[in-house]
Formats: C-alpha cells, sequence, structure tokens
C-alpha cells in the first residue's frame, strides 16, 4: 500500500536524486507555452466507465484464473498527462490500483517533480491482471488486453502518454526498439505526443538512470508548459 506523502517532501526527494541544486528557477523560469497538440473529437459513446463496462469480469487471457483484482486504472478522464506501465504487481492487484508500493511511491515522486498531483494524471498498465509471480506478460496476454488500454487513451485524449519501460513504450509506439533506444525524445500515438522513460522499478535498482528519466520528464514539462529546474 502507499504511504500517505507530504507533496513538498516528494519534491525535494526526487530533486536530490536528480542533482537539482537550484531549485529557485522552477519558479522563476518562463517557459514558452506549449504548442496546439492536433486533437480529435471524443465519440460521444467513448467514456472511461463504459470501457470498464465492456470489460467486464475480463476472461479474455489466461491471467484472469489468478489476479484477485482487474487494475482497470486511476484518474480524472480530461487528464493531460497519462503514465502507462507494464502490469499489476502484488500490491496493485490486492488493492486494484496501479502503482502503490515502492515503484509507486517513486513513480509519485516523479509525478510531484513534474508539478502535478498524483490524483491530476491517469495511470494505467499495458496488462490489467497480474502476471503470476510478477513474470513479464506475454505477447497473447498483451494482444487480448491492448484494445482496452487504448480505447483509454482515446478516451482521454492526454497532451502526452510517458510508457514506462520496454513494454510500454514499445506497445504504444509500434516499436521493437530497446528502451534505451526509445527514451529521450518524443515518438506519437495516433496523434498524442509519447515519451518512454525507464520504469520505477527499473530505476529503484539502477537509482544512476534517475537522471536519464528526468531528462525525458523535463522534455514532458516543457512541451506542458510546466517550469522546469535547471541544474548547477
Ligand atoms: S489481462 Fe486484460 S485481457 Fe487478460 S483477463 Fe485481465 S483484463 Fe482481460
Amino acid at each position: 500500500m502507499t504511504k500517505p506523502t507530504d507533496p513538498i517532501l516528494d519534491w525535494l526527494d526526487f530533486f536530490r536524486d536528480v542533482g537539482v541544486t537550484d531549485l529557485s528557477a522552477a519558479s522563476q523560469e518562463q517557459v514558452p507555452a506549449p504548442p496546439a497538440l492536433p486533437g480529435q473529437p471524443k465519440p460521444a459513446t467513448l467514456s472511461l466507465s463504459a470501457i470498464r463496462a465492456d470489460l467486464g469480469d475480463c476472461r479474455r487471457c489466461k491471467l484472469h484464473p489468478t489476479r484477485t483484482n482487474i487494475v482497470f486504472g486511476v484518474g480524472p478522464e480530461n487528464a493531460e498527462l497519462v503514465f502507462v506501465g507494464e502490469g499489476p504487481g502484488e500490491n496493485e492487484d490486492l488493492k486494484g490500483e496501479p502503482f502503490v508500493g515502492r515503484a509507486g511511491e517513486l513513480l509519485t515522486k516523479m509525478i510531484v517533480a513534474m508539478g502535478y498531483k498524483r490524483q491530476e494524471v491517469y495511470i494505467a498498465n499495458v496488462v490489467k491482471c497480474r502476471p503470476p509471480g510478477n513474470r513479464d506478460p506475454e505477447p497473447d496476454e498483451i494482444a487480448a488486453c491492448r484494445p482496452f488500454l487504448e480505447r483509454q487513451l482515446d478516451a482521454i485524449r492526454p497532451k502526452v502518454i510517458v510508457a514506462l519501460g520496454a513494454f510500454a513504450a514499445q506497445l504504444i509506439t509500434g516499436s521493437t526498439d530497446r528502451i534505451s533506444l526509445l527514451r529521450g525524445r518524443f515518438h506519437e500515438f495516433r496523434g498524442i505526443k509519447v515519451m518512454p522513460t525507464f520504469h520505477p522499478s527499473y530505476l529503484l535498482q539502477s537509482p544512476s538512470k534517475k537522471k536519464e528519466a528526468w531528462s525525458d520528464l523535463q522534455q514532458v514539462m516543457k512541451l506542458l508548459g510546466k517550469p522546469t529546474p535547471r541544474r548547477d
């Protein structure tokens, strides 16, 4: 379960990790307004609640017998920023919510460092049921679940999708390249900007990669018109 966090401490904690010392820039830097992004009208019937209703007590792939809860996704339907991870782990499966536990705490710090509250962004996964033993999701499972993620993204039409880790990045960009090659630049999903970056679980194992992840998130912040603190 995610511990209650202090947004200010999270903000400071994440910046210390990535080597930012000049926090005054966060409130002083003038960032140009983001360019207008292509939008598409949302069909009247396309809503998150309708998609969740269609999903039902899903048994479309072999992950269903071992799950406790379907982890559909959380956040507002009008979120301008969406994060997509890989799949639920043990804590997520028990709670029915994505990104709880240690990786979730780090994701919350990343979101806060970007100038958002966690509840202002939408968070989902490539597969909505926990792969047993936290193994990687398999191609048939991803194929069965992907239409629902795609419909969620179509319903929300965010300005930016941050794809966390290889599975999300490859699914959303349509590339088979490694995450280390995909990250660091924008891609597109149906006219929506996509920034792949490292998964928080990987960042917990390889803290030195947080600087690269922060660089990716700063590009997203610039696009969204958020102030970006400078490193000295
Ligand atoms: S992972 Fe997706 S497709 Fe498979 S059972 Fe769960 S909700 Fe259905």
